[in-house]
């Protein structure tokens, strides 16, 4: 494998500024990759080979011409297929959608080719990134790099099965319930849910408004963190952003220090349900954190364990009415459209062909959720779970810096087990989905293999809104940690570098 796909963003960044290497020869390395291995992995629902080289060429020669873009400039980056970004097709997985070409950048694309990242391609996702295995995607699932067998997580499962595949250094990912984190948990990568607001969701096609995050999703902390100043901070195009300044959370990576840190352990995220492997990989990462100077405590958040049932009447609700934009007249798929049939006919025969069965359920809960005589009893009960699920973090920060909890239940399932099973599959989300219904940043970082299956294990931190900052400074901890004791990180464990592929 070429060492170019090895390096960090970090380093890749550094070394073009320095015109060691040309952004031309990285993305070129990375497009090559994406030839050979993305067959098997079917991380991209496009590649933009091209427009990729193009933008490399340009960033090349202005840094040629003395200027200095910033660290992550002529940098690779992998985009979820639910960020539009003008000129490349935008499908959301979705039939919905195909062939639909957005005519304008979602703001965190403009603000990643601001920076000079150079974008590789779009990647897979479950459709409208409903689901936690890309299985629900209409153009076939990804597959994990450390078994093939095996789901990447979901819905950002084409980002994190790019990066641990090495087919891209950096990509981008959605988290409304976990769609960040999950998929980083189970590829062994990094993923970062950012306090809601702090990026914009402007360009990226809505799923359910009031917990859609876009995030940075990356192979290490610093690189995740680069990424992440670059696409953060208010956004005049999205109302919900926050206008404050962004934690910074580079100096946070950088520091990787947790002396004094007081860190709650979730009682409730644990237990039934959990992987006895995931839980010991967890404990062990629990004990080093306490070794490295923290003050690890366990906290009582009673309230989670509704966070599920809640998610699911809310975030169905607002799918309901965020798909009802689909409607064959203004974007995308038209069936029935020749002048025999009445608009009625023409939008149904089209949501019916263009709307996996993931979609049609959510749309048929989420539209019952909000019916006149079941508003209260469903919606606004939802509502009410989500105030104490807010209470109960208010709480837990009175005694703690963070919460920590493992980040998905299990490891990585084998494709096809849970998709009969909607319920088996919304487990998979138990831990991701408190930090969402209550706002604050959350990230999942690498903390070993499972004994049983050879599958990374991952542990989320959770913060208070706009503390960001403190969640990398944990997972950089962590890393600093475990790459001491393994001596290497833990990617470089993935079949593929022991040659086993
Ligand atoms: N798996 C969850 C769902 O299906 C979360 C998805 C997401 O975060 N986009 O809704």
């Amino acid at each position: 494998m070429n060492e170019l796909l090895t390096l960090t963003a970090a380093e890749l960044g550094k070394r073009i500024a320095a015109r060691q290497i040309s952004s031309e020869e990285v993305t070129r390395a990375h497009l090559d990759r994406i030839d050979d291995v993305d067959g098997d992995i079917r991380a991209f629902l496009l590649v933009n080979h091209d427009g990729a080289l193009d933008t490399a060429r340009r960033i090349d020669a202005r840094i040629a011409d003395g200027e200095y873009l910033g660290p992550l400039a002529g940098v690779p980056l992998a985009v979820k297929d639910l960020f539009c970004a003008k000129g490349l097709a935008t499908t959301a997985s979705s039939r919905m959608l195909e062939g639909w070409v957005p005519p304008y950048d979602s703001t965190i694309v403009t603000r990643c080719k601001d920076a000079g990242m150079v974008i590789l391609g779009k990647t897979n996702l479950d459709e409208f990134a409903m689901g936690s295995s890309t299985e629900t995607s209409a153009f076939g699932p990804t597959h994990n790099p450390w078994d093939l067998e095996r789901v990447p997580g979901g819905s950002g499962g084409g980002s994190a099965a790019s990066l641990a595949s090495f087919q891209a250094p950096l990509a981008l990912g959605t988290d409304t319930g976990g769609s960040i984190r999950q998929p980083g948990a189970v590829t062994g990568t990094v993923g970062i849910k950012p306090t809601y607001g702090s990026t914009s969701r402007y360009g990226v096609i809505a799923m359910a408004s009031s917990l859609d995050t876009p995030g940075p999703c990356a192979r290490t902390v610093l690189d995740a963190a680069l990424l992440h100043e670059a696409i953060a901070g208010h956004d005049a195009m999205d109302q919900t952003t926050i206008d404050q300044p962004t934690p910074t959370v580079v100096e946070a990576a950088r520091q990787a220090d947790v002396t004094g840190m007081r860190v709650g352990v979730v009682t409730e995220l644990a237990g039934d349900g959990y992987d006895p492997q995931v839980e010991a990989r967890f404990h062990e990462a629990v004990e080093m954190l306490t070794d490295a100077g923290a003050e690890v405590v366990e906290v009582s958040c009673p309230n989670f364990d509704l966070a599920l049932p809640a998610y699911y009447l809310i975030q169905p609700a607002e799918v309901s009415s965020n798909l009802a934009r689909y409607d064959a007249m203004r974007y995308g798929l038209r069936i029935n459209d020749d002048g025999e049939h009445s608009a009625e006919q023409v939008m149904r025969a089209t949501r019916g062909a263009g709307f996996g069965a993931e979609a049609k359920r959510r749309i048929m809960l989420g539209t019952y959720a909000l019916s006149a005589g079941y508003y209260d009893a469903y919606y606004g009960s939802a509502q009410k779970v989500r105030t104490l699920i807010q209470r109960d973090f208010e709480k837990a920060w009175q005694t703690c810096d963070v919460l920590v909890s493992p980040a998905t239940p299990t490891t990585a399932f084998r494709l096809g087990e849970r998709t009969a099973d909607p319920m088996a599959m919304y487990r998979s989300d138990l831990c991701t989905i408190p930090a969402n219904m209550a706002g604050g940043p959350a990230g999942s970082f690498p903390i070993g293999l499972s004994g049983a299956d050879g599958m990374p294990v991952g542990m989320q931190v959770m913060a208070p809104v706009m503390a960001d900052d403190r969640v990398y400074r944990v997972g950089a901890a962590l890393e600093r940690l475990l790459n001491e004791k393994w001596g290497a990180p833990l990617l470089a464990k993935v079949p593929e570098l022991r040659g086993e592929r």
